[in-house]
């Protein structure tokens, strides 16, 4: 029963036109229009050429005011603003003409399908730097489309017969934004201490992958692409051993000085370099000196990593920090919770390690354990 009627639907459109808006054509008519009452307006006799009029006859000026009265669709915190006459190419004109209940459903069919690609959308994680919410997330919503047809539809034929306009709120499932995750499972628990080693690989690295193995310990290691590219190796070895491999850029600049190209290209190549050797992408950058800015923060955020600081540092590139020193101030700082940062520039950190280890344990301190 639909069928045959661009004809129709102009027409419609042309006699809706000279009921509303004759007043505009001389040039004089706004004052007018604003002074008078629409009711008060000429209202023609339905014409026969014009099925959704006939169809409409008894209600004509709500049914004039029905089609170019903005609907607002409500989800959540956010609207849409549509209106019927811009569905009216579908309406199912014909003989005999439809009823305002015909309409509505035809109209509501659509308006939920437009409001469909508007509002549904998948949720986007929460973007974290520094610890704050960098990127805020963005919310999930999915429209249940059967009762949303049914409120639209509802409210159409309210429109249509009443004269009565109202905002419609669209049914929908809205599931909030999840943080990001910063390599999945190792911040579950705020119980463990982290050990984290950066600037490698170097020439201590297999020796402190040598003692994380022996005491069945987990580890970070932030790597910059140059010594990746020297070791790739060691890169390997980290992963086969079950350890994390973080991205800690390609040549160690304090990024905040460089634009944001360059800060773009210092974690790229590095990531691309990490995959190159290993098939796998790191999802947690440290940046070199714990340096950021927002540029920083955005270039990680648009490469969908973490920045991962630090929480116990016991500045262990110092010369004048013995192996002792360094000892004594991971194992007395550590929390549960902590996140400790080491590099692995020294033979200094390579002796404390095994203190640290066997200290924080003796402190009841877990640390996470290498699954190879
Ligand atoms: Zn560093």
């Amino acid at each position: 029963m639909m069928r045959k009627l661009a004809g129709s639907v102009i027409a419609v459109a042309i006699t809706l036109v000279s009921i509303g808006g004759g007043g505009d054509i001389d040039g004089q008519g706004r004052d007018q229009d604003q002074s008078q009452p629409a009711l008060a307006l000429p209202v023609p006799p339905a014409s026969p050429s014009s099925p959704v009029l006939g169809a409409l006859s008894q209600n004509i000026v709500a049914a004039r005011d029905a089609l170019d009265e903005p609907l607002v669709l409500l989800v959540g915190d956010e609207q849409m603003y549509t209106k019927l006459s811009d569905h009216v190419d579908v309406l199912p004109l014909g003989s005999p003409p439809p009823t305002a209940a015909e309409l509505s459903a035809v109209a509501a069919a659509r308006i939920v399908d437009e409001a469909v690609s508007h509002f549904n959308r998948d949720s986007y994680p929460h973007h974290l730097c520094a610890g704050e919410v960098l990127v805020p997330g963005i919310y999930g919503v999915s429209i249940d489309q059967d009762a949303a047809r049914r409120a639209v539809e509802t409210e159409l034929l309210t429109r249509l017969t009443k004269n009565d306009a109202r905002p419609v709120r669209l049914p929908a499932e809205v599931q909030a934004p999840p943080t990001h995750p910063a390599l999945p499972g190792r911040y579950d628990s705020r119980t463990s201490v982290w050990l984290t080693f950066d600037d490698g690989p170097g020439a201590y690295t297999e020796q402190i992958l040598d003692i994380l193995a022996e005491h069945q310990v987990e580890a970070t290691f932030y790597v910059t692409g140059e010594n990746a590219r020297r070791y790739p190796e060691t890169i390997q070895r980290i992963l086969d051993d079950g350890h994390q491999l973080g991205n800690h850029s390609l040549t160690h600049p304090f990024l905040p000085r460089l634009s944001r190209e360059r800060i773009y290209r210092e974690l790229q190549e590095t990531q691309d370099i990490i995959y190159e050797i290993t098939g796998y992408r790191p999802t947690s950058f440290r940046p070199p000196y714990g340096a950021v800015n927002a540029t920083v923060c955005e270039v990680v955020a648009e490469m969908d990593m973490t920045l991962s600081l630090w929480t116990v540092d016991p500045e262990d590139w110092r010369r004048n920090h013995s192996a002792s020193y360094i000892r004594t101030h991971v194992v007395n700082l550590s929390r549960p919770g902590s996140t400790v940062l080491l590099h692995v520039l020294s033979n200094r950190t390579v002796s404390a390690l095994p203190g640290i280890i066997t200290g924080l344990r003796a402190r009841d301190l877990e640390l996470s354990t290498a699954t190879r």
